[in-house]
């Protein structure tokens, strides 16, 4: 296939500074939980994105000195010529594909806790740090010689970068994260010398530290600027009309301009609270001030969206962080005219989560994400099959699906039964509950892949039973029957179960989404989940007009979500509908017109009135089938929510995990390989 015409304007070149960027997709900088700690694992995420067509891939941010640590969170560090080979091992596999290597110096001024250097952390202002645990550190107003040492580091930290082999070396005032954005905005800058005060005073450490990047590296690399260009905080912050004029100010003298919001809860916004292009507002007024190239994010995955945004002037090239976690090929399917292949991100953040765990970033629609290096999976190829072999796949959810897609890719034969009456288990459900749609994408996509394999068949309404199965004597017969939620009120709070009275009204997020309501609208949901589903399922019943009060042991509303930037959204959200929280408390009891809590301190019990309960706490597998299985001696394996519940992103990966370990003589996942990189002693 060939590409459309129309997506040409993708595919021109881009001077950047003294490089040409083949075409104008841009993977800007994101982080990924492996940094320091799984340098290859990590260059051979990054050279995935180069191989599937990005023409500048970006590591992460990197910390600059050790001064500046923003330990526990696993970035890459430059702090000294040590760090050179890991960085030059990055830069060498975006290389390999033709594509040109960017670094994100960072600089984290007051962001940073030191909790590894133990070095006092220093800002433009004396302040408490920016700290997601709140640490009890506070950054020192920087002195003049502070910010000689800083330009010094800068400079050094660049001169490595160029050392490293990396082309644009960047200048980072973004997310709330980079010291010249601290300095920049009024709300971390009370300065009264040079360096504060008025726009040109704030904006002079960023310009200085331009010119010292430029002047250092500047003969062979590109130095991009990342901007944020509002920090929601009102007046008192940074906001689109100053931002506009402080680059205006230095329209010219960087290479690129890379455009973000801050915070990162703002930059990365999940589909359930933002569209594909929500920062277009933001960003729209910067192409006019420079000639520079203009780079945008916006969760872009439509080839339509992005040459849209470029023939209207918002921007040059296109920025990505998710899109191309979701799908590093997704620049060569377009250019190959393979538009349904692209695996679109659902804005979910389960890869955001991983920064926050500090462990390999993951991917709900992409399962080898992360997985590149350790496991040598692909995104999009998989190792023929060895032999000829029929597979029997019961339960077509995101595991079933996954698992049929990369078995058929393998070339085996795979029927895939469901009993629903449509494809995609609990993503098909999930994705009608409020600002869940682009979820289904998840199924979408498999769906449509399968549809191209004449050796997969898809059965639904095809409720799978011991005999039928022995009936179609498969070779092998994979269980992704998924899991229930739980109505005893077993969770993290009670491993025993609640005491609920006979007669008491009680619902799971199973019946709310097979269309089932409670009987009284005073309703409580009770969440000992901590994940999405009780803040969504509140918003749900509220738009139907029932009174909810959201229980929760945590502190917070869907306190996981923290991790996913969404925490403050969406209890933004509870509270503007009206849906009263009660944190700190679990569930002990269900009468019929009452519930019984206690508080998590103290242990001392409560009553609210509610005619319904809504438990949303944890999951059984639905394994049923594998114990009938079992006892008639036929041989299955489970795999996905029916083996042990999970996240979708969890679900989709045990698919592939199967996949993959199919027909090899030992398929036990102890097995198959799973490298790790152990720190050589000093
Ligand atoms: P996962 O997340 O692990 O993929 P899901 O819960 O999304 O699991 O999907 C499980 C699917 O299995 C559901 O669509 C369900 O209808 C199907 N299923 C469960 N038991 C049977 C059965 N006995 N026969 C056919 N389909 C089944
Ligand atoms: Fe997109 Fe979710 Fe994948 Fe992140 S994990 S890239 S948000 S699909």
């Amino acid at each position: 296939m060939t590409r459309d015409p129309r997506y040409d304007i993708l595919f021109e070149p881009i001077r950047i500074g003294p490089h040409v960027a083949r075409n104008r997709f841009f993977q800007v900088p994101h982080c990924n939980g492996m940094g320091y700690r799984d340098p290859s694992a990590l260059a051979a995420m990054r050279g995935m994105k180069a191989e599937g067509g990005w023409a500048v891939v970006c590591t992460e941010m990197v910390e600059i000195h050790h001064g500046a640590d923003v330990a526990p969170y696993v970035e890459l560090r430059l702090w000294s010529d040590h760090d050179i080979p890991m960085l030059a091992r990055i830069a060498e596999k975006i290389h390999e594909h033709s594509s040109l290597a960017g670094i994100e110096l960072c600089h984290s001024g007051y962001t940073a806790n030191n909790l590894w250097s133990r070095e006092v952390p220093i800002a433009a202002s004396a302040m408490p740090t920016g700290s997601y645990f709140n640490d009890p550190v506070q950054a020192r107003q920087m002195d003049k010689e502070d910010i000689r040492n800083l330009r010094r580091a800068h400079r050094k930290a660049a001169l490595r970068s160029r050392e490293a082999g990396f082309d644009l070396v960047y200048v980072y005032a973004g997310h709330g994260l980079g010291i010249f954005q601290h300095f920049l905005s009024r709300a971390t800058n009370y300065r009264n010398d040079e360096y504060g005060g008025s726009l040109e005073n704030r904006a002079r450490l960023l310009r200085e530290v331009i010119e010292d990047t430029k002047d250092a590296v500047g003969d062979s690399c590109a130095v991009p600027v990342r901007i944020a260009m509002h920090e929601f905080q009102g007046a008192a912050g940074l906001e689109p009309a100053e931002v506009e004029d402080a680059i205006a100010m230095m329209a010219e003298l960087p290479d690129l301009w890379d455009l973000s919001l801050s915070d990162w809860s703002h930059d990365s916004q999940t589909s359930r609270f933002s569209e594909e292009g929500f920062q277009e507002p933001y960003i729209k007024g910067v192409k006019k001030l420079t000639t520079k190239p203009v780079v945008g994010v916006g969760r872009y995955t439509s080839p339509d969206a992005m040459v849209r945004v470029i023939r209207r002037g918002i921007m040059d090239m296109i920025g990505a962080a998710r899109p191309s976690i979701a799908d590093p090929f997704l620049p060569k399917k377009i250019e190959e005219g393979r538009l349904d292949d692209i695996r679109e991100c659902i804005g979910c953040n389960i890869c955001i989560t991983h920064d926050f765990t500090m462990t390999p970033l993951r991917c709900t629609q992409n399962p080898s994400m992360g997985e590149e290096w350790r496991r040598g999976w692909h995104p999009e190829k998989i190792r023929p099959k060895e032999a000829d072999a029929h597979v029997l796949i019961i339960g077509a959810g995101p595991a079933g699906l996954e698992a049929a897609r990369a078995l058929g890719q393998r070339g085996l034969q795979v029927t895939i039964a469901d009993k629903a009456s449509e494809a995609g288990g609990r993503v098909a459900k999930e994705c009608r509950l409020p600002g869940l749609s682009a979820w289904g994408r998840v199924r979408d996509w498999r769906m449509l892949q399968i549809a191209k394999m004449p050796n997969v068949s898809l059965y639904l309404e095809s409720a799978m039973t011991p005999e039928t199965i022995a009936e179609l004597g498969a070779d092998h017969v994979l269980l992704t029957t998924g899991a229930a939620w739980l109505r005893n009120g077993t969770g993290r709070h009670i491993l025993s179960s609640a005491n609920i009275a006979d007669g008491a009204d009680i619902l799971t997020p199973d019946d709310l989404m097979n269309g089932k309501r409670p009987a009284g609208r005073d309703v409580v949901i009770y969440d000992d989940d901590h994940y999405y589903m009780g803040g969504v399922l509140a918003e749900l019943l509220r738009k139907e007009d029932y009174a909810v009060t959201l229980v929760t042991p945590s502190a917070t509303a869907s306190s996981f979500t923290k991790a996913s930037l969404e925490q403050k959204a969406i209890q933004k959200r509870l509270i503007g509908l009206d849906v009263k929280i009660e944190a700190n408390r679990g569930l002990v009891g269900i009468a019929r017109d009452h519930v019984i809590l206690d508080c998590v301190f103290t242990g001392n019990p409560s009553k609210l009135a509610a005619a319904s309960t809504v438990l949303v706490t944890a999951r059984a597998p639905v394994d049923d089938l594998f114990h009938a299985l079992a006892a008639t001696g036929i041989a299955a394996t489970r795999a996905g929510d029916c083996y042990g519940p999970g996240t979708i992103a969890a679900a989709v990966h045990a698919g592939r995990k199967f996949a993959e370990g199919f027909g090899l003589a030992e398929p036990d996942h102890l097995d198959l390989p799973f490298r790790r990189e152990v720190t050589g002693l000093a």
